[in-house]
């Protein structure tokens, strides 16, 4: 377990808990009492030692509250970590079929109090203790090109239950349906959806660091909504530079690891290619250190087929080799905006539902 750090000294524990921050949590073998635990856990930037009694083949800190074994002590303590309101009761929650893999555990459809709702399972070690610091973030966002969070439940690890997005990534959804069925202006509202789910971002002052269409998920009626985020900022705190998704990565972020607003524009142009190239994985046939090379050489990529020439150029002033030369989210959603005006549908056509009558799900 990532959070035993055996024979150390209550001093050293507190260097581990740097920078203090509330529910971070560490358990060590007592020095002064060989044979005794301390659960040592940052609360309001002071770390609190509580010797582990063990009695009875149970344990406990207080002898109020007594748990089998470790794990169920300390998911308890994680337990206290959640802000108010956002731990669901699993008694409530009906658990379906598995929709999908994440990075961190499976993906399950599910029905909380009536509401259809995705439940992502995160096992619980480090990544689930870094979760809970950014649930207090994600709880305050709220915009209807963010998937939203309804809360997490914790029950043999921790559970991320959000709103349902029924028609799944932006990927596969394009993939499946392709041309015939999805046109210009559909891609350019999917483009718009993300767009102000990342104004909204940027004007929280908040970087996403791995937007890219396999992150964005499409809803019951076709929004395209931005997801991932709360997860994706501790992603890359907790791994290393190795794991950045190359081909997405701003220059100056896979390189000086410099993420920004910026270097999510960058990203945000590598998505519009994306999605005007129908899911096609980006740099096609291209190595990821021949990407690096090339990039910095000032390559990039040509213009999907078909793709208006007024999307190309906004994807390549989100390609500007200096961060400060590219368009802030708001100017992106500007220009987008004057595109749309460009592709009016003719009378009659309501295109959210014209997919919806050309594809079976
Ligand atoms: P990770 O970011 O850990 O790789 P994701 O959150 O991308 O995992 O989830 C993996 C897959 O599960 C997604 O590509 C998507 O198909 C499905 N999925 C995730 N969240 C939802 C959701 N809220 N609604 C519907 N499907 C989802």
């Amino acid at each position: 377990m990532p959070w035993f750090h055996g024979k150390i000294s209550g001093p050293e524990a507190v260097g581990k808990l740097q920078p203090a921050e509330d529910g971070l949590f560490l358990v060590r073998e007592s020095i002064r009492h060989p044979g005794d635990y301390v659960l040592c856990v940052s609360t309001s930037g002071e770390v609190m030692h509580y010797r582990v009694i063990y009695k009875d083949n149970k344990l406990t800190i207080d002898h109020i509250q007594y748990f089998y074994n470790l794990i169920d002590m300390i998911e308890y303590r994680l337990c206290l970590s959640p802000p108010a309101g956002w731990l669901l009761d699993i008694s409530k929650l009906t658990l379906g079929e598995n929709i999908g893999e994440g990075e961190f555990g499976a993906v399950y459809q599910g029905e909380y109090l009536g509401q259809r709702v995705a439940v992502k399972t995160i096992k619980c070690d480090v990544t689930a203790q870094a979760f809970m610091q950014e649930t207090a973030v994600m709880t305050k966002l709220q915009h209807k090109n963010l998937v939203r969070l309804l809360g997490v439940i914790l029950h043999k690890g921790l559970h991320i239950v959000t709103e349902l997005m029924s028609k799944g990534n932006l990927v596969n959804f394009l993939r499946t349906r392709g041309r015939s069925v999805v046109n210009s202006v559909q891609l350019l509202r999917f483009a718009l959806d993300v767009c102000e789910g990342m104004e909204y971002l940027e004007s929280k002052k908040l970087v996403h660091r791995d937007l890219a269409a396999r992150n964005i998920l499409v809803s019951d009626d076709y929004l395209a909504k931005v997801s991932d985020f709360g997860l994706t900022k501790l992603d890359s705190k907790v791994s290393d530079s190795i794991k950045l998704p190359v081909k997405w990565t701003a220059p100056e972020a896979l390189k000086k690891e410099k993420f920004s607003t910026k270097s999510d524009v960058w990203s945000y142009g590598v998505l519009l290619w994306e999605i005007f190239s129908y899911g096609r994985l980006p740099y096609p046939k291209m190595s990821l250190k021949e990407v690096k090379e090339k990039v910095d050489g000032g390559y990039r990529m040509e213009a999907p087929d078909d793709c208006p020439p007024g999307v190309y150029a906004l994807m390549t002033s989100c390609w500007e080799q200096e961060p400060r030369r590219r368009p802030t989210f708001h100017k992106v959603r500007e220009k987008l905006e004057r595109e749309m005006g460009k592709h009016s549908p003719g009378p009659g056509s309501e295109l959210r539902d014209r997919i919806g009558s050309g594809s079976g799900s």
